[in-house]
């Protein structure tokens, strides 16, 4: 009895403690066309392979500088129609140490008033550029007050990956005629993500004690369309449950804002740097691009 009970205790432990709960988030929206895609295109792909997996709900960023296009309405339009969440990337997507505190509180607010003129419905989300939260606490905590006033939350994310930098590769290739091996590319682009989200589900589970419910950082652009299905399947396969934004949110990490100024590596890498963890283990070595690039070569992705 003992036994059992204690193999019931694990089990339970297991379930409990290995949530794998993702949800899936965009940034950069509406992003110019590609080397494979129309941006309309890319919208479209993207809206249809959501639909396909059943995703009900995904985040989508916008950057309000980007609406001068001339299907920028219509793309947010089809995001939205489709059951997606749209919400604020800044307007000029800038570095704060570049455009200094005040200025970039201005771009928030003017994005906002933007957002607001589209009258597409519009979640009070704020998405950080780079995922920069200010150089000092003044600063940060300038910017956080603002969001504050403006009831906007921030969008954390959970996984940061190098998902564009795969996309920018892929996109030189494709206009210097790099002849490109599909396969390989693939599967590149979803070993990348998916090592980056067990390296922060771990780091997760060490830190929390937990595996969190996830939110992933993807971008807007020719290879997420290209593969998002493949990746949705392989998360599946690995018995990953896709969940919407809004669930994500409520878990108990986003009420634990840490006071840190460590927070380009997202949710789970601030909470774990105030935890005393090293700066080094919270970076993958797939973010340094030398790396990215002789392991692209490594693979043969680009012949
Ligand atoms: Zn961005």
């Amino acid at each position: 009895m003992q036994r059992i009970l204690s193999i019931a205790a694990i089990f339970f432990f297991s379930l409990s403690s290995y949530a794998q709960e993702i949800a899936l988030t965009f940034d950069d929206i509406p992003s110019g066309d590609g080397a494979v895609f129309t941006g309309m295109q890319r919208t479209s792909k993207i809206i249809e392979t959501l639909k396909v997996y059943k995703v009900k709900q995904a985040a989508f960023f916008v950057i309000t500088s980007q609406l001068n296009r001339d299907d920028a309405y219509q793309r947010l339009k089809m995001y939205s129609d489709a059951g997606h969440l749209l919400a604020n990337h800044s307007h000029s997507h800038n570095w704060i140490g570049v455009m200094g505190t005040a200025n970039y509180i201005h771009d928030i607010q003017k994005a906002d008033s933007i957002l607001k003129a589209t009258a597409l419905p519009y979640k009070r989300w704020y998405r950080y550029p780079f995922l920069d939260e200010g150089p000092t606490k003044t600063s940060r905590d300038s910017i956080r007050a603002t969001l504050a006033a403006l009831s906007l939350a921030n969008a954390y994310i959970t996984i940061d990956n190098y998902d564009w930098y795969i996309n920018s590769a892929a996109s030189k290739a494709i206009k210097s005629n790099t002849k490109i091996n599909y396969a390989e590319l693939k599967k590149f682009y979803l070993e990348h993500v998916w090592n980056s989200i067990q390296f922060y589900d771990n780091i997760g589970k060490k830190v929390l004690g937990r595996s969190p419910k996830h939110v992933l950082l993807l971008h807007e652009n020719d290879m997420t369309a290209l593969f998002l299905g493949d990746l949705i399947k392989l998360l599946k396969d690995k018995g990953w449950k896709i969940i919407s934004p809004e669930e994500a949110y409520t878990d108990p990490i986003a009420r634990e804002t840490p006071d840190v100024l460590f927070n380009n590596q997202g949710r789970v890498g601030a909470i774990a740097f105030a935890k005393g963890i090293k700066p080094e283990a919270l970076v993958q070595q797939t973010e340094d691009e030398k790396y990215l690039d002789k392991l692209l070569a490594e693979k043969k992705v680009f012949e």
